[in-house]
């Protein structure tokens, strides 16, 4: 039963954190109010769900909770208290239920997000909690007071009885999630790390000619690390990628994003692709020096070794169009199996899937909670976290919501519902 005497609890941002903190508050009985910048609610859930909405991961715990990196110590507790398998319980609760694709990866059977947001907000309405759409949180007042301004920029005050920020990274910020929290929480001492681009494509200075012809084309079956002056040999990644205008993006692409931030950190980096990772080099070498009986090199690279055109076209890029291909076997299987691309840097935050650093993990005790601003919690995309691709973001946005609001909900006991005072 909602405890109406109650102040509510604010939950900023309603992405899958928010909405998930929502719900775990609400359903302990506290009413709360979840105030969102956008017109509407958890449009980067949306359009998550137009490549099919990857809500999660069947792989092992040990090894789902390796992907979190660093990381993965801090998150462990609250993908405890919500596993994958009670996201999928959850889905299917709310009429969505899932299946697992050929890679483990979990998918709703719609395939898509918005037959579960619309249950999903359903449920919470039916909970009490109310949506203040259209309203920025911008800080605290003196007072403690949560700042919001209106959709005409007009101020308003919130004195919540805990406060839960779910406010995502600075990916897409088209979609909400700006960023701008960052020098708010920073003004008041909060530690947060740079946000920068994670599964985010990386630019390389093709030349016209490859850009012209090749932008769009996937290289399939290919495999891919990232190399540097002075940096470890790192593992190489398998799958995908599609050649664009600025470089090249896809999941063999984002499952190096740390790898490749670190790389660049140096102004060396560079991709090295196999492009037959299935062959020795001395298969290749073997099969390049065979004797052609009339067929062209092109011929023997496409028929003979089963390169698409567009890796052929990558192995004769030079700098002004395409250059000649080294005439010998071995130096030519040589390249074929670790072909160099020099990395110019990460595309924007404005097309990454998800954000690297945030609100760092010593300005919060083991609730969740802002050890400097007792009450506010934080949870989702805007802590110190990143994943790859495969549904780890949404599985610890959500895992995190909802350890944030049980986080709250303890203090909320432990405080006999004394309201914050971070002003
Ligand atoms: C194209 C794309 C595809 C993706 N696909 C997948 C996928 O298949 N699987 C997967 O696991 N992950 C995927 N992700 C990542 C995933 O969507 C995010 O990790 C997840 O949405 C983060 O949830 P969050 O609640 O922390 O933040 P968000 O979803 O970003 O929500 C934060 C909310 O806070 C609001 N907000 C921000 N600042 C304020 C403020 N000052 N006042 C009020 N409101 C504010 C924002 O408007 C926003 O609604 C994808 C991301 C993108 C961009």
């Amino acid at each position: 039963m909602i405890r109406t005497d109650d102040a509510p609890v604010a939950v900023i941002g309603a992405g899958p954190a928010g909405l998930m903190a929502a719900e775990t508050l609400a359903t302990a009985g506290r009413p709360v109010v979840v105030v969102e910048r956008m017109p509407s609610p958890a449009r980067k859930l949306l359009i998550a769900g137009r490549g099919g909405l990857n809500l999660t991961h069947t792989e092992p715990p040990g090894r789902f909770l390796d992907r979190y990196g660093t990381a993965r110590a801090r998150l462990e507790a609250a993908i405890a208290g919500f596993p994958p398998e009670a996201l999928r319980a959850w889905c299917e609760g709310l009429g969505q239920p899932t299946f697992v694709g050929s890679s483990g990866r979990v998918f709703p059977v719609a395939f898509k997000a918005s037959p579960l947001l619309r249950a999903w907000l359903a449920r919470l309405a039916a909970l009490g909690v109310e949506l203040r759409t259209r309203h920025r949180w911008t800080g605290w007042d003196a007072a403690g007071s949560l700042l919001l301004e209106g959709p005409a920029g007009e101020p308003a005050t919130l004195r919540p009885a805990a406060t839960v920020l779910a406010l995502g990274g600075a990916s897409w910020p088209r979609l909400g999630a700006d960023g701008r929290w960052v020098a708010t929480l920073r003004a008041r001492g909060v530690p947060v790390s740079p946000l920068l681009p994670s599964n985010a494509g990386i630019r390389v200075p093709w030349s016209a000619h490859l850009r012209e012809r090749f932008a769009g084309a996937p290289l399939k079956r290919i495999a891919a690390r990232v190399a540097a002056p002075g940096l470890p040999e790192r593992p190489a990644v398998r799958g995908e990628m599609v050649v664009t205008a600025a470089g090249l993006e896809g999941g063999a692409v984002y499952a190096l994003s740390a790898a490749l931030r670190e790389a660049l950190a140096t102004g060396e980096a560079r991709l090295l692709l196999d492009l037959r990772p299935d062959l020795e080099a001395a298969e290749l070498a073997r099969r390049l020096g065979a004797p052609r009986r009339g067929q062209s090199l092109g011929s023997v690279l496409r028929k003979g070794l089963g390169l698409s055109p567009v890796a052929a076209a990558l192995l004769r890029e030079g700098t002004d169009g395409p250059a000649a291909l080294p005439a010998d076997p071995a130096a030519l299987a040589a390249r074929i199996k670790a072909l160099a691309l020099p990395v110019a840097g990460m595309a924007g935050l404005e097309r990454a899937i998800s954000t690297a650093g945030g609100l760092c993990w010593e300005a919060l005790d083991s609730r969740l909670m802002l050890r400097d601003l007792p009450g506010v919690f934080a949870a989702g995309e805007m802590l110190d976290w990143d994943a790859p691709t495969g549904g780890y973001l949404l599985q610890a946005s959500f895992a995190t919501g909802r350890a944030a609001a049980l986080g709250a909900l303890a203090w909320l006991g432990a405080a006999g519902d004394a309201p914050p005072a971070p002003g």
